[in-house]
């Protein structure tokens, strides 16, 4: 455990984050379940073991992780936001049954659009696929 918070400390330091307790949990827990979560799944869980953690603190976390390229925001869903650690390129997809958001790997790299020929400012890639997952479908 206390090499586990070490190499926490080092991941949010070389990101440029000063770590905070709080900062440390979110941190592992986006590590270790890689589940791509919203807010709300975050913060119910943590709650538990943190009393005193806020959902505001949960939001301004990820709002700094995100901008300072430790974590992805998803959009895949209209109405919420999800957080995902893993930052190469990689498509999702979503399983409309059990709503669970599964990495895919990306083989075809003809999906990528000529940037030089879009004259606006490009922030984000999503390549989102929707389904039902190999449990679901059976
Ligand atoms: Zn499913
Ligand atoms: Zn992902």
């Amino acid at each position: 455990m206390l090499n586990n918070n070490i190499n926490l400390v080092a991941i949010l330091k070389e990101y440029g984050i000063k770590p905070s307790i709080q900062r440390i949990e979110i941190l592992e827990f986006l590590i270790e379940n890689r589940i791509h979560p919203n807010i709300e799944a975050i913060y119910s869980i943590l709650v538990e073991k943190m009393p005193t953690l806020s959902k505001a603190t949960v939001y301004n976390t990820l709002d700094l992780f995100a901008k300072n390229g430790l974590t992805n925001r998803l959009f895949i869903e209209a109405n919420e936001v999800r957080y995902d650690i893993r930052t190469d390129r990689h498509g999702h997809f979503k399983c409309e049954k059990c709503k669970i958001i599964h990495d895919v790997e990306i083989y075809n790299l003809d999906t990528e659009i000529n940037k030089n020929d879009y004259k606006g400012m490009i922030y984000a890639e999503e390549i989102n696929y929707r389904g039902l997952c190999e449990a679901c479908a059976k």
